[in-house]
């Protein structure tokens, strides 16, 4: 077991969230986490760290669970894989794809933690396309009275659907079992300069046009500048009249490099090199970025886009670029996509917290008749009060956690006063 007991050391991937943990830790194997556990303190367990809040942060240990064997088991004839709680999605879906099988869907970078994004409620896109964490048939946790839980989509019914979706409060996840689909191809195709008009009112025909479709602006003008459209190799292509193709690999910030975006102008690849925006092979630096996402029902789509439009003198000056995807909805009781089918109106900016808060405020008054679901990864100010109107079962949740871990040793201050506050 290692262990990092510098305070100032440990931040998030973006080097823009400070840990107040004392101490990291790295257990090797399970017996080495149990005695992490048994200790009694209050504890935390860290992804790879890509959330711009204090989500993973702990007030006392902060546990990585990278350097536990990165078990991936892949049940061919069941079609599930059951994946140790520090592999990243990179790793399990070349994986995945040795066995001729694959994930349902992906979210733009693959160096993510699986625990840690099916925690938040990561997501990609496509109209019939859960999120990351409705592919989740088991939960194995490492509770606080270190005990081994497990809870399974067919047998803990309600219990389940609380315990995916569950921000590390649960306990730690070692691992998951999650459902494969057959592998597929997929080509990608980008277009340019969609037209807002054109954009809301073909919204569902636009997004329906993949079997992932994102739209990308910065909010600048009335257009969407690139639409990136993820086709199965094996289904026609469905016709894009509303934008001309791309004629070279862009990124989804102008000015970027292309090079690390996952290959496009209709090249066909294995969809886990398709899906993501973002190469695998890329290594990302710590990103210069703060990212929100606020979640609406997919029938509010318009509407929300139709403020946003209101707001782009507002929102472009402090913008690197805004995306829009669409996702199933699903029963989780803290997924942004709960009980209805949903589009993400997501947003990175300038690395500038004093600038960018002012306009998140304003961004969350003015989208409150949509009842938006802030992402629990990224940055947001709704207040829990709100939080429990959006989130029908977060007082389920709170007594499941409470159940357990009842001393509440898997809390922390984001927890007490974001999730559970007044
Ligand atoms: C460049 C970039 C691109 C992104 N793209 C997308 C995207 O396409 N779609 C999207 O929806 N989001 C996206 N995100 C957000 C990201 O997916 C979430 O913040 C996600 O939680 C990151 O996973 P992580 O492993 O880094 O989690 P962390 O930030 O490390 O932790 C998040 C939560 O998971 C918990 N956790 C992690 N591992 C465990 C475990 N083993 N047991 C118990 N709890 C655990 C932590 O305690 C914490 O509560 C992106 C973020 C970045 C930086």
């Amino acid at each position: 077991m290692t262990t990092d007991d510098r305070r100032t050391a440990v931040t998030n991937w973006a080097g823009n969230v400070r840990f107040s943990a004392r101490e990291l830790v790295r257990p090797a194997s399970l017996d080495e986490l149990r005695q992490v556990v048994a200790g009694g303190r209050q504890i935390r367990v860290l992804g790879s760290g890509h959330s711009f809040n204090t989500v993973a942060d702990s007030d006392d240990v902060l546990v990585s669970l990278a350097g536990l064997p990165p078990a991936v088991d892949v049940d061919t004839a069941a079609r599930t894989v059951r994946v140790a709680g520090g592999v990243r999605y990179a790793e399990l879906a070349r994986q995945v794809h040795e066995r001729g099988l694959a994930l349902h869907n992906m979210a733009s970078l693959p160096h993510i933690s699986v625990a840690g994004s099916v925690a938040t409620g990561t997501h990609g896109s496509g109209d019939a396309n859960g999120p990351l964490a409705s592919a989740v048939r088991e939960v194995e946790l490492l509770t606080a009275a270190g005990e081994l839980v497990t809870l399974r989509r067919d047998g803990d019914g309600e219990r389940f659907a609380g315990s995916v979706v569950a921000l590390g409060a649960l306990g730690a996840v070692t691992s998951l079992t999650l459902d494969l689909v057959s592998g597929f191809d997929v080509c990608q195709y980008v277009h340019t300069e969609l037209g807002l008009s054109d954009a809301l009112a073909h919204f569902d025909a636009i997004t329906s046009a993949g079997y992932s479709v994102s739209l990308f602006t910065r909010w600048r003008d009335r257009s969407f500048g690139q639409v990136w459209v993820k086709c199965r190799a094996d289904e026609p292509r469905p016709a894009f009249p509303w934008a001309p193709p791309a004629v070279e690999q862009l990124h989804p910030v102008p000015g970027m490099p292309a090079v690390n975006c996952t290959p496009q102008l209709g090249v066909p690849g294995p969809a886990h090199e398709r899906l993501p925006h973002f190469r695998a092979e890329f290594t990302p630096s710590s990103g210069a970025e703060l990212q929100s996402e606020y979640l609406v029902a997919r029938t509010d789509a318009v509407a929300a886009l139709t403020v946003l439009d209101g707001m782009r003198e507002v929102i472009a000056p402090v913008l690197q670029v805004c995306e829009v995807r669409t996702m199933a909805g699903d029963e989780q009781w803290l997924s942004p996509a709960h009980g209805r089918d949903t589009v993400g109106l997501h947003f990175t900016w300038v690395p500038e917290t004093a600038a960018v808060l002012p306009v998140l405020a304003l961004l969350e008054e003015r989208l409150a008749p949509f009842a938006p679901r802030p992402h629990w990864g990224k940055v947001f100010t709704v207040r829990p009060g709100l939080l429990r109107e959006r989130y029908p079962r977060l007082a389920d949740f709170e007594a499941l956690a409470r159940e357990l871990d009842p001393s509440a040793r898997f809390t922390n201050s984001f927890l007490r006063d974001v999730l559970y506050g007044a």
